[in-house]
């Protein structure tokens, strides 16, 4: 197998009844659609939009709608189970992984692929020691940050 930088690993597997459980904890009923999503976001590795994991879902869950959808999402995410990637120039893409990771976006595409790489939660301090200590002094409180390198994949 070629050796990549990419991080495609299979979303962990969870049975309906951590599924839930999960949703439960978040405030969230279990449906059949939340878990037709689930499923669908731990097969791809693709963060795709709402939009697109509804066309998924649609191919086999004819009845389904696309609120239902963005509903099944939102559900996801607030149950920490899935991660919602905003975008300023488009639509928010959805992963099944809730813990920090770095990103690769080809600009071209907007194809979005994890990284392999460790996250470090020291990387702001690298960046510059002073930085969240000036941000609150300003006000600012600094809770994560996210990496994402830009660019585009070579093609014929
Ligand atoms: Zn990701």
């Amino acid at each position: 197998m070629k050796k990549t930088p990419f991080d495609n690993k299979s979303g962990e597997e969870i049975t309906s009844e951590a599924l839930r459980l999960a949703l439960a904890q978040a405030g969230w009923r279990y449906t059949r659609q939340r878990e037709a999503v689930s499923r669908y976001l731990r097969s791809t590795h693709n963060h795709p939009t709402a939009e697109q994991v509804y066309a998924a879902i649609r191919r086999h869950m004819p009845s389904i709608s696309l609120a239902t959808v963005y509903k099944a999402l939102q559900a996801l995410v607030e149950a920490h189970l899935a991660t919602k990637l905003p975008d300023a120039s488009g639509p928010a893409r959805f992963e099944w992984r809730s813990e920090p990771h770095y990103h690769v976006r080809c600009t071209r595409t907007g194809c979005i692929l994890d990284l392999k790489q460790t996250f470090d939660p020291k990387l702001l301090e690298k960046l510059d020691p002073k930085l969240k200590d000036f941000l609150q002094q300003q006000g600012f409180q600094v809770t994560g940050y996210n990496l994402e390198l830009l660019g585009q994949f070579e093609h014929d």
